[in-house]
């Protein structure tokens, strides 16, 4: 006997997170699952954007904080009406061959070529039939002919609003749109209108998944000088509850070496974050130069303010959602990630029980960017696997001679993983700039502004158009809300042009 359905339960997407809990972290926000290549870690010391961690932000909705007189315009709840609706539905479209007739008597284009063809010339290209002036297609291959009428000018837009922004043609992209007039219409450069018209769709522009790769080249890096200088801090989660209460990793990477520090916390607050740092880092490492962490509450916060300037340690932001910034603890994310998914039992309970391992063999792993094992290169010395044999002869050597061997060996690793950095960088940089448009703006230009938290399925993916008012640094813009002082900060590839759209007329001839 089959089985049968009984009843369908609905089991809201929130609660469903079985399947997909551990990989979640990777497609966060992104549309375009665009790789960001291997050692292309970048920040700027000015870019302090409001932001909260894509992962919180998504789970617990919460609104992202202003700074000063700065309003965050990356949310879909500000969505505005277009500025150039389409026609309703009610609209009638009248494209009836009395309407085209008429049209094509005011069109000067064709009303000379009916003249040549009412005079008598040979023209195989047209034909003159009830008053109309068609286009004679010969169908590829069948040497068949087929006639289209040639729309005048004045009805190529309202030809084009019909069979691409009505709401039964579905704004499908410019093949479909250009099939579909081809096969009713001709009018001279009529891809080259159609396109025009559908960059320059205020509603395509704000809904469509891009598919070219985001806008901005790579900016050059400059590897540090030495372990431990500059550091990565970012929370990882939310996670399945674990038995043991915890569902967030804060996890911190050291810039040049890659070495990994995790640790499994029940919350993701601003204290647990502070004594993280100061506990698990500061007290065994030392202070670092420099620490770059996103611009959550949990970052950005009082707390951490007095321990970075008490330890004088310069705090820098990374760019509201921009992964690439704060690249090294992402790179991470998406390897232990995977790691851990491999242990934990069933219910996924346990992953925070083989959290340091799998951080333990992230660490003593040759790492692809640098060439060399954290472990290593962090602490100058190979890492002893408790599986590793034991020397037999044990060779105690003085601590002065120790000292000056390992100062010795340490600056030729650093060096070559510092070469080897660089070196990757470049590859990277060839390989993330092709067929990437390194765009820049000038202040006055309108661009649509892509939204990186809380978009629901329907919602808008960009949100615009905003003004440029400022440029900050190489890769960043202030954009402004024209009419209203609210402004955001945004990476050049988070923007994208707003296309006018053109007088067709003008294209046509
Ligand atoms: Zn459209």
């Amino acid at each position: 006997m089959l089985p049968q359905i009984v009843e369908i339960k609905y089991k809201p997407g929130k609660e469903n997170n079985d399947a997909d809990y551990m990989t979640r972290q990777d497609d966060q926000g992104r549309d375009d699952k665009d790789e960001w290549p291997r050692g292309t870690v970048t920040w700027d010391d000015e870019v302090i954007a409001t932001a909260c961690t894509r992962s919180k932000t998504k789970q617990q909705q919460q609104p992202l904080l202003p700074t000063n007189d700065t309003v965050v315009l990356n949310t879909p709840i500000a969505t505005k009406a277009s500025t150039k609706s389409i026609p309703a539905a009610t609209t009638p479209i009248d494209l009836t061959h009395d309407r085209i007739r008429q049209a094509q008597e005011g069109d000067s284009n064709i009303t000379t070529i009916v003249k040549q063809l009412t005079d008598g010339k040979k023209n195989d290209q047209f034909c003159f039939q009830d008053n109309i002036l068609f286009r004679l297609i010969r169908k590829k291959g069948r040497g068949t002919l087929s006639k289209v009428a040639y729309l005048p000018n004045s009805l190529i837009s309202t030809a084009m609003d019909a069979f691409h922004d009505h709401p039964l043609s579905g704004h499908f992209g410019t093949t479909r749109t250009f099939n579909k007039l081809k096969a009713r219409y001709w009018w001279p450069q009529m891809r080259r209108a159609v396109e025009q018209h559908i960059r320059s769709c205020d509603k395509c522009a704000r809904h469509n998944i891009r598919r070219t790769k985001e806008d901005g080249h790579l900016k050059n890096i400059q590897p540090p000088d030495d372990v431990f200088q500059i550091v990565h801090m970012d929370f990882w989660g939310p996670m399945t509850t674990s038995d043991d209460g915890n569902r967030y990793v804060l996890v911190l990477t050291d810039n040049l070496s890659k070495y990994v520090i995790a640790e499994a916390y029940p919350d993701c607050t601003a204290k647990t974050a502070a004594k993280f740092f100061v506990e698990k880092y500061i007290l065994v490492h030392g202070a670092p130069e420099r620490l770059i962490t996103d611009n959550g509450t949990h970052f950005s916060n009082a707390l951490m303010k007095t321990i970075t300037q008490t330890t004088n340690i310069k705090h820098a932001f990374s760019a509201s959602y921009h992964p690439q910034t704060n690249g090294q603890v992402e790179r991470f994310n998406a390897t232990f990630s995977a790691q851990l998914a491999k242990y934990c039992n069933k219910e996924k309970s346990d992953w925070d029980v083989f959290l340091q391992q799998v951080v333990n063999a992230y660490n003593t792993g040759i790492h692809a960017t640098t060439g060399f094992a954290p472990y290593e290169l962090a602490f100058g010395r190979k890492f002893r696997s408790p599986f590793d044999s034991t020397s037999p002869v044990v060779k105690l050597s003085r601590a002065t001679d120790f000292y000056k061997y390992l100062q010795r060996s340490r600056k030729i690793i650093i060096n070559a993983a510092c070469e080897n950095i660089r070196q990757q960088h470049h590859l990277s940089k060839q390989r993330y700039d092709t067929n990437r448009k390194d765009t820049t703006y000038d202040i006055g230009d309108l661009v649509y502004v892509k939204v990186c938290s809380n978009r629901h399925k329907l919602d808008e993916r960009w949100l615009g158009p905003f003004e440029i008012i400022q440029r900050c640094g190489d890769q960043n813009y202030i954009v402004g809300e024209q009419g209203t002082t609210r402004t955001d900060r945004c990476h050049v590839s988070q923007l994208r042009q707003v296309v006018e759209r053109h007088n067709v007329a003008l294209l046509a001839n």
